[in-house]
């Protein structure tokens, strides 16, 4: 079956500032060793979207969306909209809208027919912003906007969002929490920034937090124990991935000890859920991954279990 690579040159261009980690080379990485695997060759490319209006106020409040947009500043100038970390520059309104477009665009397509699942490498990354609040880098929360468009255009009763990323998808977990037709499994580093996700006050919310230092070995036993089942139980008819590889051992941006083969693991296994449970559909989302040449290997693996090697 194909798999579909949807990106988009607008989301090279936001560049925050210099020494922030969350960088356009971050997409070339990835780029570059899909070239060189000859993986690039197995994907059907496709350009992102902008995402719509009426997409954008499934997940974030109508506030939030037109102070986005009143805040995006012209050339050379930056606007913050967190404490710091979540900075706009002249392209981030269009690499963001771009970003949540994939994920829309990701859903259409898996929900066609016309490729079994779909990666969007994308930026900036979203699971991090909540319904009415940009934060760690997030602007828009693009997973959410794709698991919204899943239960809003298609009528799908059972969407499943695992984030496998570093941190604790706590935007993903603010917009669903509520929502019993989405399962939101997520594992992190805990404590560690956000600093949420310990207290699990709901059936469809699987937080697993994990202490440093944290090895395949406990990662695979985690997903095994608590994610799987969960999922099995849930019988998602699609599921949307936020796929961040800030736990790779390489990082400096966290302490996970996460090897390339780890994600290639756990993609097989939510690969074979989706194949029981919704005819294969997965939609999945670039979030964290920082370390250059550890991101692009294991955005590379990824792909390569998505397309069944
Ligand atoms: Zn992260």
């Amino acid at each position: 079956m194909t798999i579909a690579f949807i990106t988009h040159h607008d989301c090279s261009l936001h560049r925050v500032a210099i020494h922030h980690p969350e960088v356009p080379e971050r997409l070339s990485a990835v780029d570059d060793r899909m070239l060189a695997s000859g993986i690039s060759m197995l994907l059907s490319h496709y350009d992102a979207p902008l995402v719509t209006g009426e997409q954008l106020l499934r997940v974030h409040t109508a506030d939030y969306v037109d102070y986005v947009e009143s805040s995006a500043p012209g050339p050379d100038d930056m606007v913050c909209l967190d404490e710091g970390d979540t900075v706009m520059t002249e392209h981030t309104l269009q690499a963001a809208r771009r970003a949540a477009g994939a994920a829309v665009l990701g859903v259409d397509l898996v929900m066609s027919g016309e490729v079994s699942s779909a990666f969007c490498s994308v930026r900036p990354p979203g699971h991090h912003a909540e319904r009415a609040r940009a934060m760690g880098f997030c602007i828009f929360n693009n997973v959410a906007v794709g698991a919204a468009h899943a239960l809003a255009q298609y009528g799908l009763e059972r969407v499943a969002v695992v984030d496998f990323d570093v941190h604790h998808g706590n935007g993903t977990e603010d917009i669903f929490r509520d929502e019993p037709r989405v399962l939101f499994c997520s594992t992190f580093q805990h404590p560690f920034y956000p600093h949420t996700g310990e207290a699990v006050d709901s059936p469809h919310l699987v937080n697993v937090p994990l202490t440093r230092g944290v090895t395949g070995k406990e990662f695979r036993d985690a997903v095994q124990g608590h994610w799987l089942p969960a999922l099995e139980a849930f019988r998602p008819q699609l599921i949307m991935i936020s796929a961040g590889f800030d736990g790779h051992r390489e990082e400096d941006m966290a302490d996970f000890r996460l090897v390339e083969d780890d994600y290639a693991w756990v993609t097989r296994e939510l690969k074979a859920v989706a194949k029981r449970h919704g005819e294969g559909r997965l939609v999945s989302c670039l979030e964290g991954g920082y370390a250059l040449s550890a991101l692009g290997r294991s955005a590379c693996v990824h792909l390569d279990a998505l397309i069944g090697h």
